[in-house]
């Protein structure tokens, strides 16, 4: 069985609105030429295109998928959120919830985002594929059923874990969410929700300010099948990988998966503007490692990952390339030009110590 590679150009060209990087613009902030958010299409573009120049694409199955129907979007977000979208989309576009912006047909590359993680997953359950990446944007982690912030409008992933939900009665899911910022909008779908575990790693109160925090578990039926690991700024290689074998790997096994879907951001890497990890390359070609090894173990290998954040033109391509490297256990290698000057910049022996502290806190408290 292969890896399935789900992309369409046409989620690329989602836009609108007028922002200077992170800020509106307005007052003294002064217009961006030919720029705008951070969450654009150059990372994810490039990410393609590193796979077509050293081949690896082509031991990949790649496709494209339809957008998502109603009923799917309808099973994470009500009718008045979609309808409202689709009307300010059919009128040339706006903005509904924070950082948000899109243009005419907004609401249709919304749904292709979403359909592709749909489709991408129904091929994983279904068994055509071993594993599966879905390259599309805007992302999703962070939209909530009635309110979309983060630069994403639809919850791509929880869409797409919905939809397999339906299509396997009694399916259940542990969602891995290593994006740098915290996963509210997956969390609260399936916040009262057992049979979805949902963990998100990521740098305390970066973005959202308010949300993560680790006495978050879940409510209702889902008491304990929430996890938040928020993770000191400075963190690095180390740290990530420590946490996931002391909190992510227990978790999970606890809850055994039927499948495991990952919101992969790339966004916790060194260079990334919109955080302050230490991440590299290889800190997600590891991840990737044990996550596929958990899978083997317990749910046939059957992983899907949506492509969430991570704004460093130039890195994130190696850094989805490694992924996509270990998913498919393809020989073709991308060198990450940073590796030593990252492995140079790790955090220092007191660091780790301190971090470590944190990690025993959380431990001790599960
Ligand atoms: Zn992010």
């Amino acid at each position: 069985m292969t890896t399935g590679f789900y992309t369409d150009e046409r989620t690329f060209w989602a836009g609108g609105g007028n922002y200077a990087f992170t800020q509106p613009v307005a007052g003294l902030v002064q217009p961006f030429v030919g720029g705008g958010l951070p969450e654009a299409p150059e990372t994810k573009r490039r990410f393609k295109n590193l796979m077509e120049v050293t081949g690896l694409i082509g031991d990949l199955s790649v496709r494209t998928a339809p957008e998502a129907d109603r009923a799917d979007l309808l099973r994470v977000h009500p009718a008045t959120y979609l309808d409202t979208f689709k009307e300010m989309s059919d009128a040339g576009g706006g903005e509904l919830g924070l950082r948000t912006p899109f243009g005419a047909g907004g609401y249709e590359i919304c749904a292709l985002s979403a359909g592709l993680a749909v489709d991408a997953t129904r091929a994983v359950t279904s068994g055509d594929l071993r594993n599966a990446y879905s390259l599309s944007r805007p992302p999703g982690h962070h939209c909530l059923p009635e309110f979309p912030n983060g630069f994403c409008l639809m919850s791509n992933l929880a869409i797409a874990a919905r939809a397999a939900q339906a299509d396997h009665i009694g399916l259940r899911i542990a969602v891995i969410d290593w994006d740098v910022h915290h996963g509210n909008g997956t969390e609260a779908v399936f916040y009262d929700d057992a049979d979805v575990l949902t963990i998100s790693l990521h740098q305390e109160h970066n973005y959202p300010l308010d949300t993560g925090d680790f006495a978050d578990r879940g409510a209702g039926n889902g008491v304990g099948t929430n996890l938040n690991i928020p993770l000191p700024s400075g963190g690095g290689h180390q740290l990530y990988l420590e946490a996931f074998d002391r909190l992510v790997e227990p978790a999970v096994r606890a809850h055994r998966p039927d499948l495991i879907m990952i919101a992969c951001g790339f966004d916790a890497a060194a260079i990334d503007p919109l955080s302050r990890m230490l991440a590299s390359a290889d800190t997600f070609r590891q991840l990737t490692a044990r996550t596929m090894a958990l899978a083997d173990d317990l749910c046939d290998g059957r992983i899907v990952m949506t492509h969430e954040g991570g704004y460093s033109e130039v890195y994130v391509p190696f850094c989805g390339h490694a992924v996509i490297e270990e998913m498919s256990g393809s020989s073709i290698n991308a060198p990450d030009p940073y590796a030593d000057t990252f492995r140079i910049r790790q955090p220092k022996s007191h660091f780790d110590d301190y971090a470590r502290g944190l990690l025993d806190q959380m431990v001790a408290a599960l």
